[in-house]
């Protein structure tokens, strides 16, 4: 459906991404994940059309995507991309925003899916409400509709949820991932937060150093870590032995062979997060209460 194939991209004399190959089905959720400046945003630029390729091609079904060399206008009906910028037009309502694209010849239609975009988004109270008025998250929700309305086959979206905030976060992923999930709409999404990964996507793309350091579902790469780059991205670990052993799969035991030194507890809602010493290194734990400054304890790695 997608196919990427062995993309490699450069803005200047150096590459940022180097022999890119992978591919996404139909109504998959696919996450591409890494640092900062990994090239997450390229690479959906890219897909998008928005630059030529030094290398390589990109399908979507029998179509292959074309930089502006090739192809005049940047973009496809059958593709719409949400920047980390969205652009919207702030002097006209947000219900006006999301349905500026549908036909006008079907106004009842057009209504409809209007109210049901609003519902995702959870935007139905700021239907009239002029752009220019929301805050930075309300225009991130609206730019999400608003790429939702015409029923795009493949959508991508740079750091959907960042701009909103912890109260809406959960609710708003779920709605936006089921919506997409229910209309078979394949997804891409770049991002740095786990919450948008776990639960939600098909398969990962780990981007590192220019190249893909690993794909596969996020399951299978949270279970089997093979990078610590990739152990941080879901949690807290540590490396004992020459193993990542994240911070959950350390328990308190009366004995063994690992002696820590308590430095400080911190608090995480349904448990501790302790920060200890082992050998001079800092070691991670979790634990159920918080424990004395100082107190050694040992510990024991378990699944
Ligand atoms: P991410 O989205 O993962 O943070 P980006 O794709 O934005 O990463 O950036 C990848 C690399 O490409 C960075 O080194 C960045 O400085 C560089 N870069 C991004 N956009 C441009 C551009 N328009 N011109 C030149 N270099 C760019
Ligand atoms: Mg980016």
């Amino acid at each position: 459906m997608l196919n990427v194939q062995n993309l490699t991209f450069s803005y200047k004399k150096t590459p940022v991404l180097k022999d890119i190959s992978f591919k996404v089905k139909a109504g998959e959720n696919l996450s591409i994940i890494g640092e900062s400046g990994s090239g997450k945003s390229t690479l959906l630029n890219l897909i998008y059309g928005e630059f030529d390729l030094n290398e390589g091609q990109i399908f979507w079904k029998d179509t292959e995507i074309l930089g502006p060399k090739y192809n005049l206008v940047v973009g496809y009906d059958f593709m719409k991309y949400v920047h980390q910028e969205f652009d919207l037009m702030p002097y006209i309502t947000v219900a006006e925003n999301i349905s500026k694209h549908l036909s006008r010849f079907q106004p009842e239609e057009s209504k409809n899916r209007t109210n049901e975009l609003l519902k995702v988004v959870e935007l139905e109270a700021f239907a009239s409400v002029k752009v220019k008025t929301l805050s930075g998250g309300q225009k991130q929700r609206v730019a999400l509709a608003r790429a939702l309305a015409k029923q795009p086959e493949i959508i991508l979206l740079d750091e959907p949820f960042s701009h909103i905030d912890n109260f809406k976060k959960q609710s708003l992923r779920r709605n936006v991932f089921k919506y997409l999930k229910d209309k078979n709409v394949t997804c891409i999404v770049a991002t740095h937060d786990k919450e948008d990964v776990l639960g939600f996507a098909d398969t990962m793309i780990v981007l590192e150093n220019k190249h893909i350091l690993e794909q596969g579902q996020p399951e299978q790469l949270y279970k089997n870590p093979k990078t610590p780059l990739i152990a941080s991205f879901f949690s807290e670990f540590n490396i004992i032995n020459e193993q990542i052993v994240y911070a959950h799969q350390l328990k308190v035991v009366e004995n063994s062979d690992i002696e820590a030194t308590v430095i400080y507890s911190y608090f995480k809602g349904n448990h501790y997060l302790i920060e200890a010493d082992l050998n001079g290194k800092k070691l991670f734990f979790e634990h159920e209460k918080s424990i004395e400054k100082d107190l050694k304890v040992y510990l024991s790695t378990s699944e």
